[in-house]
């Protein structure tokens, strides 16, 4: 890549940032206005604002210095920001309209276990009992078709354009990865992300559902906030490891959260040690980074997971170990997680979210 050294997208965004949002008073990435950025090697930029529909003269001013701001930052050689109208955003989408609770599992990196818990905490709840969906909008590797052995399926459009989503292990579900394969997802960036996962939430017959699971990119930059910003959250679950680098991850997740006034709900430590053969446990990434950062930081710490071979295999072949073993040990725990889970929910919607932060 030739783009200019100079010219990186923390910087762009930053810059992006002491713009205000006309509307809601926020710097424009922070209040989510922002939806996407693209920096060209020839060091064009070109960035997006949405707008709601009546409301976008209001960000003519904006746009104006959006474009100014990002012209005088160096390397850059031309900027063009675009608003885009959208209509009010509905307080549920259509297609959610009959889902009570919506819980976005999140990590700040990939390859800690975030999908394998996704998957593994839906069969959770719907083992308690509830009608559980679970949405994978992880564009840069959609795997719930794989957790969950259905990678040979494609949804229907039904008449009406909406989409039948794939009932499997008692959940509805629906993933980037049946309609795209990975290496398309992949490259999509903001904007296109961004309304493709409109149209899963919005045009997916969900149904009755008491619980969605959302299953997010691993990451905690503006796709994963713009993505996380697409859907009436409850709330959210953090995966991490317990590496020393956990910390600054946990805090990061939750610091995305806070933007979008989403409570988090809890923190799994996951592959938290290995059980030898002679019972004693390993602590291979270190031990209780997650949970230590839990508690400094004042969220609910759910509880850690073990490196678990079964795990491991049921993932590999499609069969969710909570939905084919829920007596296994690990399913257990999942079991517990999510009981919990739902417990902070409860009282999240009771109380408004403070995410204590410093
Ligand atoms: P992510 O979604 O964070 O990228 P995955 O859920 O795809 O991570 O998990 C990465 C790999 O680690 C998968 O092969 C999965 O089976 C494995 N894995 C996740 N958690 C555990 C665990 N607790 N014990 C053993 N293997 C695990």
């Amino acid at each position: 890549m030739n783009t200019p050294l100079t010219v990186t997208r923390e910087k762009l965004l930053a810059a992006l940032d002491a713009v205000q949002d006309p509307v809601n008073g926020a710097g424009l990435v922070a209040s989510g206005a922002l939806t996407a950025l693209e920096i060209a090697e020839s060091g064009k930029v070109v960035a997006s604002i949405e707008a709601p529909a009546d409301k976008a003269a209001l960000y003519e001013n904006a746009r104006k210095k959006a474009e100014e701001t990002l012209k005088a930052q160096h390397g850059v050689t031309q900027a063009i920001v675009v608003v885009t109208a959208h209509e009010a955003k509905p307080a549920t989408p259509k297609g959610l309209a009959n889902v009570k609770v919506i819980i976005a599992v999140a990590s700040a990196k990939g390859g800690v276990g975030k999908s394998s818990v996704a998957v593994n905490l839906a069969c959770a709840f719907a083992a308690l009992g509830k009608k559980t969906g679970l949405l994978d909008i992880d564009v840069y590797g959609p795997s719930a078709p794989t957790l969950l052995g259905v990678s040979d399926q494609k949804p229907r459009a039904l008449p009406d354009k909406s989409i039948e989503p794939i009932k499997v292990f008692g959940l509805t579900t629906m993933s980037i990865g049946y309609l795209v394969n990975a290496e398309t997802a992949m490259v999509w960036r903001g904007a296109m992300a961004t309304s493709a996962v409109r149209q899963m939430l919005e045009d997916v017959v969900w149904g009755e559902l008491d619980v969605l699971v959302l299953d997010l990119p691993p990451g905690t930059g503006d796709v994963q906030l713009t993505l996380a910003q697409r859907a009436p959250l409850t709330g959210a679950v953090i995966v991490s490891t317990p590496q020393e680098m956990a910390l600054a991850d946990v805090r990061r997740g939750i610091q995305m959260f806070e933007k979008t006034h989403t409570p988090v709900l809890g923190v799994i430590e996951n592959m938290a040690y290995f059980v030898n053969s002679d019972g004693t446990h390993a602590y291979i990434f270190g031990q209780g980074g997650a949970r230590k950062t839990a508690e400094d930081v004042g969220v609910p710490f759910l509880g850690e997971l073990p490196i678990d071979v079964s795990l491991r295999e049921s993932c590999d072949a499609g069969a969710p170990l909570v939905a084919t073993q829920p007596d296994h040990p690990m399913s257990k725990r999942f079991i517990a997680f999510a009981e919990a889970t739902l417990v902070n929910a409860a009282s999240a919607a009771k109380t408004a979210p403070i995410i204590r932060f410093e």
